[in-house]
């Protein structure tokens, strides 16, 4: 069996004023054809997951373009149309298939397309007709109608940290080989919830999100469940679709499908309450670290998380780290090249005087004037050892650990989320041995960091990536829609 493979994916921050262009992604993750399988095979992917699979049931990968570029602001719709063409006309030459497998993210907004995933998969359905197409989500994956009409299968992430991507190619895999086979016939339910969550009420290693999969994971045991996605989706994108959406997958029965996802988004609708949490000013984090020993507290700025979109050079941590002269402290990271290019002119041992971060926006607090040491400098690659993606290799750039008082920064080329340790051990430091680590990371750290952590604290900072949803001036987003309406209604139910 002959399955085509690939991705145009993206996470798009509308909030963020950086467009996202084709060279974004050509510099991002780019490749096409056989470079596809060099670059996913052994690695804790989708696409991973995927060809390990297809080996053992005999399904030959047929891989077409893969490109996905750093969450950014809008994707420019020409780029999106560019990657398109050339994704449909390597399909269109790939021969006779017996399936796609989309690997896609779900949140990509082009500045005409809102929903350009979908317009993909649509593009792909038109082509192939009536062969299968499995479609795998991020958790963060704002759900169609015309994701879910495109698509025999969507499967989405159980997980935030995203650490189940390689299960869930693997399941894709199975799928596809059952659904050949003729054992299996998709009957695919789609709801969407009036609901917008934050990212750290997304995370699955806490309540509520360990007892909703809980609940996620028994439905997909009942008779005649083949798969069922909860997708938390990506509020940072002003876009109608945005938000909790659920599909629940039978073996040819469509009447049991919708059943069972009205009974899923009414027990979700029902605990809605409970995706709301408290945050925590930088001030307070820094009183309780002075009075705690021991393991590291972590700070989550996830206002500037560039897996979300951020700049990735906010000052706003750094300057109060600075103004309370704290010890043992350490920011991974602030994206900032050009202070990056300074320290490496003043060279390892000496100091340089350098204006850090805060230049990209101003929405993440302004550059920070600093007499630094230049500790480390190196070239900023690494092999992530954490559980999710682990064995996949990162690249900061050129990177820089520049000493202030008892604040170490981590100055980057690129723009990256430290959500591997190994961002931190690479450049010398470790971790455990520090007593305050601010993490340009919502919730994907905690999956490496929760067992060397004293404490996790989401910390209130601005940003386009804040967990404060109330900051935003939504105008495309539906309405009424919890919380940020005072009366909306799903089912039978009030919410005020
Ligand atoms: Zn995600």
């Amino acid at each position: 069996m002959r399955i085509a493979v690939g991705c145009i994916g993206h996470e798009t921050n509308t909030f963020s004023p950086v467009a996202t262009t084709l060279d974004n992604f050509k510099k991002g993750s780019y490749y096409r054809g056989d470079e596809i399988i060099t670059a996913f095979r052994g690695t804790r992917t989708i696409t991973g997951g995927f060809l390990d699979i297809a080996e053992h049931f005999n399904l030959q990968p047929v891989p077409l373009l893969w490109a996905f570029a750093t969450p950014s602001g809008m994707v420019e719709h020409r780029a999106y149309e560019t990657l398109k063409a050339e994704f449909l006309d390597l399909l269109q030459n790939a021969g006779q298939l017996d399936g796609v497998l989309l690997d896609l993210h779900g949140a990509m907004v082009t500045d005409a397309f809102e929903d350009a995933e979908g317009d993909l998969i649509h593009a792909v359905r038109e082509i192939v007709g009536e062969t299968w197409i499995v479609t795998t989500l991020d958790l963060h994956a704002n759900i169609t109608a015309q994701m879910a009409d495109s698509s025999d299968v969507i499967i989405g992430f159980d997980t935030y940290p995203h650490i189940d991507c390689y299960e869930r190619g693997f399941e894709a895999g199975q799928l596809l080989f059952g659904m050949n086979e003729g054992k299996i016939q998709p009957t695919m339910a789609y709801r969407q919830l009036p609901l917008l969550t934050a990212p750290p009420a997304q995370c699955t290693m806490k309540a509520p999100m360990t007892d909703v999969l809980k609940t996620l994971h028994a439905l997909e045991t009942k008779p005649g469940v083949v798969t069922a996605t909860l997708s938390m989706g990506f509020p940072f994108a002003d876009i109608r679709d945005a938000g909790v959406s659920i599909l629940v997958t039978t073996n040819g029965d469509m009447a049991l499908a919708e059943e069972y996802a009205d009974k899923f988004a009414s027990d979700i609708w029902e605990m809605r309450t409970a995706f709301t949490f408290n945050l925590h000013t930088v001030e307070s984090v820094i009183e309780l670290a002075n009075q705690t020993d021991g393991k590291p507290i972590i700070l989550a700025d996830g206002a500037d998380n560039p897996g979300g979109g951020g700049p990735c050079d906010g000052t706003t941590i750094l300057q109060k780290f600075i103004e309370a002269d704290v010890q043992d402290a350490v920011i991974a990271v602030i994206a900032d090249p050009e202070s990056v290019a300074q320290a490496v002119t003043a060279g390892v041992g000496n100091r340089a005087q350098l204006d850090v971060g805060g230049k990209t926006d101003t929405q993440h607090g302004a550059p920070v004037a600093l007499t630094g040491y230049v500790k480390t400098l190196s070239d900023g690659r690494f092999t992530l050892k954490g559980p999710m993606g682990r064995g996949t290799i990162g690249n900061m750039g050129k990177t820089a650990v520049i000493q202030v008082g008892g604040v170490e920064i981590i100055l980057t080329e690129r723009r990256i989320q430290p959500y591997d340790a190994e961002v931190l051990r690479s450049v010398g430091i470790e971790p455990q041995a520090r007593k305050l680590i601010a993490l340009k990371s919502a919730v994907h750290f905690r999956a490496d960091y929760t067992p060397i952590a004293h404490q996790i604290l989401d910390v209130d900072t601005p940003g386009v990536h804040s967990p404060n949803l109330f900051n935003y001036d939504y105008q495309k987003l539906r309405h009424p829609i919890y919380p940020l309406d005072s009366t909306v209604t799903y089912g039978e139910t009030d919410a005020t």
